[in-house]
């Protein structure tokens, strides 16, 4: 249900005596309410952030100044804005929109331990899901894919209870506080990435490690144990004889050269094998 200005004047000034400053933003909406102090042209426009002590420089206008919050919230129901980062809090917006949700990733943050220490939870206008967490300096991240955001330093959230109302980018709905406790955890941007969007591992370059085939034929034992050795899980058999050939010393090529001629592997991956190999080097040189 849309907040009584009333509700949201009282809510403002409750995160104002917990030390959070807040700024008026548009009722039903997400931007700021304030003009914006410079025009298009003033090049201050993108500099500004009150110095020049007007309002009118978005998340920047925040203040704990409770004369200032009374002014603002005295006749019009503003959503309230709280800028994030040092001072507040972070947050990780768990994005649900048509096309997709941010749960299933927010699931593996979860199975990684990553999340348990959030002091807040507040349930988001379309369903989603705002997870804080101490106030940092990391800055403001996306994962547009996987539907996760994070809100830090230069960002800012809307707080309960403020309302949306329905636009393209989902329905109507209040921001909740489904939750809060006492937390102090931060939660590490990298950690996240490294759960959500690990990188192709690279695999060390080790001087000494290029070694191409003999010409001769003859393989180092361990390589002609793996070439010889079971073969009913092909995924598994190609795996030990690329661990086998990266420890005789191969090089990239030749490991290659020996994968291409591997019977079980060739028939399991057919023209991904080249791909299977270097993820498997890639798996064995993160475990080294
Ligand atoms: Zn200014």
């Amino acid at each position: 249900m849309r907040a009584a200005r009333k509700d949201l004047l009282r809510a403002a000034l409750q995160y104002r005596d917990a030390g959070l400053g807040v700024f008026p933003c548009k009722p039903g909406a997400k931007v700021p309410a304030i003009p914006a102090a410079h025009e298009r042209d003033d090049p201050a426009r993108l500099t500004c952030r009150g110095e020049c002590g007007r309002q009118g420089h978005g998340l920047y206008d925040a203040t704990t100044v409770r004369e200032v919050i009374e002014a603002w919230w005295r006749s019009i129901p503003y959503n309230i804005g709280i800028p994030t980062g040092l001072g507040t809090f972070d947050v990780l917006d768990v994005d649900k929109k048509p096309e997709g949700n941010g749960f299933a990733a927010l699931n593996k943050l979860i199975a990684a331990g990553l999340v348990s220490g959030a002091s807040a939870l507040v349930r988001t206008r379309s369903g989603g899901l705002h997870l804080r967490f101490a106030g940092t300096d990391q800055g403001c991240h996306s994962l547009p894919r996987q539907f996760i955001d994070f809100k830090s330093g230069g960002g800012y959230v809307l707080a309960p209870p403020s309302w949306v109302d329905a636009d393209d980018k989902g329905p109507a709905g209040a921001y909740e506080l489904l939750d809060n406790r006492a937390g102090t955890a931060r939660l590490d941007w990298s950690q996240v990435l490294a759960v959500l969007d690990p990188k192709p591992l690279q695999r060390p370059r080790r001087p000494g490690t290029t070694r191409a085939l003999p010409a001769d034929g003859t393989l180092p034992p361990g390589v002609r144990r793996a070439l010889d050795g079971p073969a009913e899980d092909r995924s598994a058999a190609l795996h030990r004889l690329v661990g086998a050939c990266l420890r005789a010393g191969l090089g990239d090529d030749a490991i290659h050269e020996l994968a291409a001629g591997y019977e079980p592997a060739v028939a399991k991956y057919g023209d991904r094998l080249r791909v299977e190999v270097d993820r498997s080097m890639a798996r064995i040189g993160a475990e080294r």
